[in-house]
């Protein structure tokens, strides 16, 4: 239905988190019915972003300039580093306001049977940054998961030595996945109620 090109648009749709195949029909099928005014814009707003958006390269989030927005702003507390596994989770604490530090992108979490090591993350930029003196605490915000609880350890291990304080977010807060999850209340009682390692 619809000739290659709108299968291969509602393919792609299926994939993004959200969509299903039939709500990537539906979708496709609503900017089809208005290409000017819904599906030309949409295609442009996506063309400008994939040109501009890179990851910081400070600290791993995206944004269209680089340094970030946050990393760039001269307000933000940057004896502080919120370390979270994806960018979901930046924009999950900015989005409930908790946090006026910088944070720290790891891009995912230590998994020996995924065989992801610290190499594959973003974990010794981490502790270059650390290193440079400024920082004087470290937020470790990961899911309470095993594999977030293996890098939560790991990565304290490796950031006492360079004399900063390492806290966690509290336990028995229910954190069972991504940040992203949660609701403004749950996370900034998580971040309030952060407990030294
Ligand atoms: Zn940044």
């Amino acid at each position: 239905m619809g000739g290659p090109e709108v299968e291969r648009l509602i393919g792609l749709f299926a994939r993004l988190p959200g969509f299903g195949p039939r709500s990537a029909r539906r979708a496709v099928l609503r900017l089809l019915q208005a290409p000017e005014q819904r599906m030309r814009p949409l295609a442009e707003a996506l063309a400008d972003a994939a040109r501009a958006v890179r990851p910081c390269r400070i600290c791993g989030n995206l944004d269209s300039q680089d340094p970030c927005a946050i990393c760039a702003d001269p307000a933000r507390d940057r004896s502080s580093i919120c370390v979270v596994e994806s960018v979901a989770d930046v924009w999950a604490l900015e989005r409930a306001h908790v946090h006026d530090g910088l944070y720290h992108v790891l891009g995912g979490t230590l998994s020996p049977i995924s065989g992801i090591g610290p190499e594959e993350l973003n974990a010794d930029a981490l502790l270059r940054r650390v290193g440079t003196g400024e920082v004087k605490e470290v937020i470790i915000a990961l899911a309470a998961t095993v594999d977030g609880q293996s890098t939560t350890h790991w990565l304290t291990e490796h950031l006492r030595p360079l004399g900063v304080a390492v806290t966690r977010l509290a336990h028995g807060v229910p954190i069972g996945g991504a940040l992203d999850v949660m609701d403004d209340g749950t996370l900034a009682a998580a971040l309030k109620a952060r407990r030294p390692m």
